[in-house]
């Protein structure tokens, strides 16, 4: 199986079905079929061959589903660029993979123009409407100017794409995805019930991250809708839901948190909604309860996984945060293992470990990703006999629900006790006052480490450290709470793909020595 069957399929079961709508465009799953074949043939007398690098800077559109399809019609390997990265990391990436095409909009065509003095015979192709910039090609004049040309027909084996991570804990590395990775994945989620045919599916998360870029490879199969924004705004993302009767959205928590938290919630007809799926990183309870207040017809399905398992290892279904689900607890967890994938949680040496007992995930299946791009030790070191080792904290209970703790990165040791940083940061946001808030580990002479908040306050409201420390006291154990809080009203830090960046907010505390784990 390969991503251009995905496309095949959405042509042969829905060809007059909507297959994209971005702004005032919207096209049909035959016109985008034409289109692909079309830019595919573009692609090739440009040189992309089999296997061959395509890169993307943009921001969502239609056309950037466009061309993750067209770059595997014509038989390349579309890289997504994180549109949060400065040009030099741009640079890096580009060198990195390799790529021989740099596609981009008209925010990144600056950018563009620097790479392209800096990569000699990088082409450049400009995908956005207006005056295409000199020294490049027009996305449309290349679609409209080309021959379709027949299906490159890569193998299950075959590279499909590199993927860099979202660069959370560190420098992004580049994931190399099969087609077989990706379509594992679309399979597997349809076969969980998400995204059937009837789906409207709202891209409000950025395209270039797999948590929400996942989501078109299952459309495909099923043949349901694509609606695009440029990026993630509230009210845009609201004013889409409603105009166009959306009914499925992958959010990330902030993303949830802003949207339930904006005051013109109300104004708009949210009542298509029928699912938001969310997850790429924890979500507090309170936040998730707000959520479910705010949005009382809605269901919410949790999934849990990364970049290397193409991306989702496990979910939680909408029952489970209800009723007997709750009662038992499971609604603080991520859910069970996809029907591909299989779960464990091991021990340093990579033993399993009781159920209840807390140790690494390791996942294993047809998602588990090909390598990393050129890092041939550190796919060694992160897949062990065809276990995926995610680097997360967690356990599973008797019945197989895993229980994300936090990232190991992300754990603070105060004192000998292990303190999960996720833990905290739920407790404190429980408190009114509290808007947003990240728990980490600064240096401490007498404890190694000591736990430290920092506190995005609820404007118009009043909290003072000290009152939130003994907050805390009262939901979790004396040694696992805050001992300093910087409260402010500045957001916190985010990545690309919307996570707050620990390390940038840990890099003042830590600076001149050494972390456990950095
Ligand atoms: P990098 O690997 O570059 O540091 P990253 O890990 O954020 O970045 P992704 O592959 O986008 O890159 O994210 C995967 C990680 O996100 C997981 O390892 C996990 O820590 C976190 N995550 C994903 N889903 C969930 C979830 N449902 N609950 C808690 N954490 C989650
Ligand atoms: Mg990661």
């Amino acid at each position: 199986m390969n991503i251009t069957h995905g496309l095949r399929r959405a042509l042969q079961i829905n060809p007059n079905g909507l297959a994209t709508v971005y702004g005032q465009r919207r096209r049909n799953w035959g016109e985008v079929g034409e289109r692909v074949a079309r830019l595919a043939g573009g692609l090739r007398t440009r040189g992309v061959s089999d296997g061959d690098r395509v890169a993307v800077l943009s921001f969502n559109s239609d056309r950037y589903l466009e061309l993750y399809l067209a770059t595997g019609w014509a038989g390349g390997v579309i890289v997504p660029l994180n549109i949060r990265w400065s040009a030099l990391e741009n640079e890096d990436a580009l060198r990195d993979c390799r790529a021989s095409i740099l596609v981009m909009d008209k925010a990144f065509a600056p950018i563009g123009a620097q790479l392209a003095g800096a990569i000699p015979g990088l082409k450049l192709i400009y995908a956005d409407d207006g005056e295409v910039p000199a020294g490049m090609e027009s996305y449309e004049d290349l679609v409209a100017g080309s021959a379709p040309v027949a299906d490159a027909m890569r193998k299950g084996d075959d590279l499909a794409g590199i993927f860099y991570t979202g660069g959370t804990t560190g420098r992004s590395k580049g994931v190399m995805l099969s087609h077989r990775n990706l379509m594992a994945n679309a399979l597997n989620a349809l076969g969980e019930g998400l995204f059937p045919t009837s789906t409207t599916y709202l891209h409000a998360a950025p395209m270039f991250h797999l948590a929400n870029g996942a989501a078109m490879y299952s459309l495909l199969l099923s043949g349901g809708s694509n609606v695009i924004v440029q990026g993630f705004t509230p009210e845009g993302v609201m004013a889409a839901m409603q105009n166009e009767r959306v009914t499925d959205v992958l959010l990330v928590p902030t993303m949830i948190q802003m949207l339930v938290d904006h005051p013109a919630i109300g104004n708009y007809d949210l009542s298509a909604l029928e699912h938001i799926i969310y997850g790429a990183s924890p979500i507090s309870e309170a936040v998730l309860d707000r959520a479910a207040r705010a949005l009382p017809h809605v269901r919410f399905t949790q999934a849990y996984g990364m970049t290397e398992l193409s991306p989702i290892a496990t979910l939680l279904h909408s029952d489970e945060h209800i009723g007997e689900g709750r009662r038992k607890g499971r609604h603080r967890g991520a859910g069970r293992a996809t029907l591909g994938c299989e779960v464990r949680i091991v021990d340093e040496n990579d033993r399993p470990v009781p159920a209840g007992s807390v140790g690494e995930i390791v996942v294993r299946g047809d998602t588990v990703m090909m390598g990393y791009w050129e890092r041939p030790e550190e796919t060694a070191r992160a897949v062990v006999d065809g276990w995926m080792h995610t680097g997360d904290g967690g356990y599973m209970d008797q019945d197989g629900f895993i229980y994300v703790v936090d990232r190991v990165k992300d754990m603070i040791i105060s004192g000998g006790e292990n303190v999960y940083s996720v833990e905290v940061e739920n407790a404190l946001a429980q408190h009114s006052s509290v808007l947003q808030c990240a728990v980490i580990g600064i240096p401490n002479e007498q404890w190694g480490e000591q736990v430290h908040a920092v506190v995005v306050r609820r404007s118009g409201s009043e909290v003072s450290a000290g009152e939130l420390i003994e907050f805390t006291k009262t939901l979790i154990a004396g040694y696992k709470c805050p001992r300093s809080i910087d409260i402010t009203e500045t957001p916190l830090p985010l990545s690309g793909a919307g996570k707050v960046l620990k390390r940038e907010l840990r890099r003042p505390f830590w600076e001149g020595r050494d972390r456990r784990v950095s």
